[in-house]
């Protein structure tokens, strides 16, 4: 029987959501929906020394802005609750323990004070230490003391941990879904530690392993610095005696800088201006750190521009819906090389979805920023200057750049403009159509501009001339959009104002 598809997006709350981490709930997302399986979100909090306050409702924040919906989880429970690993403590306990039984595992007591002194030794012998076969037995652990002694020392108090006993010189044979089969010989991995006396948690690799065999997860696609991880992983599970329903694993490429060297990182985005987090940041020390919406990017363009970061769907397409990757996401076209983040094709994508995007809905964003700056904008108004507008702009920032002359008449006249645009007849043909639009009813750009043609094609008017006029007298520069538009939103009144305005300022004959 197939096994149906549990997928999970497993963050450790340590501080804003990385844009990486939010690709990697995302693939995971689609692959779940893709197979009608379950997304869940488990929050990994076993590193109390790393908790910051505020970091899980960023991670709920941000998948929410994403559309990223939680099937079993933090913040919508499940069948497996609770998934905050800090409120499964004595879980993992009882596998750590399970694991000493067997042999896979063992106590060790050494205090960082002896394996400091162990390490400096060793190096000063020009050695590296490690953990592992080579010493373990040499140690203060479980496997040296008697079973007496070890009783007493955790009777009595002293901190221990729990050890996995990791084999020596075995091969480790791994698939991964991404980067196929990797063999790695146990002779070169330490011991790492499972679980500690001194907070009563398990480390990440213990409670890892035990709740993706407890939630059933079928597949774990994560980042690629897990893979190192992997051959532990792989022996975790033998050692559980659960190899044969471990899940699949896919380890996700690296987002790279813009220049493709190196990982992505937050020091990049400050220094060449992008966010790397979905959402804007205020650490627990005050630093802000800017987010995509914030910036003003649309959760669907984010989405399609993290989509493509490292998966490709083999065709020309770069547009998706969040139905569209859900229909067309496969692991096998996610690339094993790094992907490399470019700010610009951000833009870009922001931009596509800017020109489609619903008037209603821009123009609840561009009334605020009337208001901002002092202006009362209706509903009507701003939906007419958003569909002008919105095929000039990137983000919503730009919208009073774009259209501000809308509400504030020219003071003067841009003389470079004036130059090039107010000559010859310039002043009698503009005095003219004025007269022609004071005599127009209805201001809808389509009529007005039916009968200025008219009379502009009638009477042989070079339509450069008038148009490029007419637009200095509106606008007081060279800028705008169509000028039938801009009339029709300004309203007969103001254009006329305006015009009378220009009449009188500029000059008659030049
Ligand atoms: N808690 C790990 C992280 O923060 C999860 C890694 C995994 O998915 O196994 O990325």
């Amino acid at each position: 029987m197939e096994r149906r598809v549990r997928v999970r997006f497993a963050p450790s709350p340590t501080g804003a959501l990385h844009m990486d981490g939010v690709r990697t709930a995302l693939y995971n997302y689609l692959f779940a929906r893709q197979h009608g399986g379950d997304f869940i979100l488990r929050i990994e909090d076993t590193d109390s020394n790393r908790f910051v306050p505020g970091a899980e409702e960023y991670i709920l924040d941000s998948l929410k802005w994403c559309g990223i919906e939680i099937d079993e989880g933090v913040s919508v429970g499940g069948p497996h609750a609770p998934y905050r690993q800090s409120e499964r403590r004595e879980i993992y306990l009882k596998y750590a323990m399970q694991l000493i039984e067997s042999g896979d595992a063992y106590y060790a007591f050494d205090t960082p004070e002896e394996l400091n002194a162990i390490r400096a030794e060793m190096e000063a012998k020009g050695e590296t230490f490690a953990y592992n076969y080579t010493v373990r037995e040499k140690l203060n652990t479980s496997l040296r003391l008697s079973a007496e002694e070890v009783k007493e020392r955790i009777e009595r108090g002293d901190q221990w941990v729990v050890r996995f006993k990791m084999p020596e010189n075995e091969i480790v044979k791994m698939d991964d879904l991404i980067r196929g089969h990797v063999e790695v010989n146990t002779s070169t991995l330490d011991d790492k530690v499972l679980y500690k006396s001194a907070d009563s948690l398990p480390t990440y690799h213990l409670a890892n392993i035990v709740d993706d065999h407890l939630m059933e997860v079928s597949h774990v696609i994560r980042g690629e610095e897990w893979l190192p991880s992997l051959p532990l992983h792989y022996m975790l599970y033998k050692a559980f005696g659960w190899s044969d329903t471990q899940p699949l694993f896919a380890h996700l490429p690296l987002l790279l800088k813009p220049t493709g060297q190196g990982k992505l990182s937050k020091r990049d985005g400050d220094k060449l201006g992008f966010p790397v987090f979905p959402l804007r940041w205020v650490s627990p020390d005050g630093e802000v750190s800017r987010g995509y919406r914030e910036d003003g990017y649309f959760p669907e363009a984010f989405v399609n521009l993290l989509a493509l970061l490292g998966w490709n769907p083999g065709t020309e397409q770069e547009i998706f819906s969040m139905q569209e990757l859900i229909d067309q996401f496969s692991l096998k076209r996610v690339g094993k090389s790094g992907a490399r983040f470019s700010p610009d094709k951000a833009h870009w994508f922001n931009a596509q979805y800017m020109h489609v995007r619903d008037n209603k809905e821009l123009a609840a964003l561009y009334i605020p920023i009337a208001k901002e700056h002092g202006y009362e904008c209706s509903p009507e108004k701003a939906e007419k200057i958003v569909g002008c507008i919105k095929n000039r702009a990137t983000f919503p920032g730009e919208f009073w750049d774009l259209s501000s002359f809308l509400f504030e008449a020219p003071e003067a006249y841009d003389e470079k403009a004036q130059k090039k645009y107010w000559k010859g007849d310039a002043h009698k043909l503009v005095s003219q159509l004025r007269d022609i639009l004071a005599g127009i009813e209805n201001f809808e750009n389509q009529n007005t501009e039916a009968i200025c043609h008219a009379w502009i094609q009638e009477n042989g008017i070079s339509m450069g001339l008038i148009m490029n006029a007419f637009r200095l007298a509106i606008v007081g520069a060279s800028k705008g959009f169509g000028m039938y538009e801009q009339c029709e939103i300004l309203g007969k009144e103001e254009t006329l104002r305006r015009l009378d305005k220009a009449l009188a300022t500029l000059p008659e004959t030049v």
